[in-house]
């Protein structure tokens, strides 16, 4: 409601991940990764990671191949399993030790 700079960073939009269905049937993300930058990924390429009520999706970037955790809110989250994109939950044991 206050004064709202305009600071240098990410241009806020309404969402920085939406869901396009495209005709084929595929259904596309948009995405953002930290070198790239907005990319368009599949849906089968991106998980939701769940972590102690915590969440991030996770998705490897096609640019640069990276494998990319961004942090997700409880609408992102909304979103992206709107979308249909898979969760997983990981009770305790963060990594998948061996
Ligand atoms: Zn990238």
């Amino acid at each position: 409601m206050s004064g709202h700079s305009a600071d240098a960073g990410t241009p806020q939009g309404s969402a920085e991940v939406g869901g396009t269905a495209h005709a084929s049937g595929t259904v596309a993300l948009r995405v953002r990764c930290e070198s790239c930058g907005p990319r368009v990924v599949t849906l089968s390429s991106v998980r939701l990671v769940g972590r102690s009520g915590r969440w991030e999706y996770v998705f490897t970037c096609p640019g640069c191949r990276a494998r990319v955790h961004r942090s997700a809110d409880e609408a992102l989250r909304a979103a992206l399993r709107g979308a249909g994109v898979a969760e997983l939950s990981s009770p305790d044991t963060g990594d998948c030790a061996s």
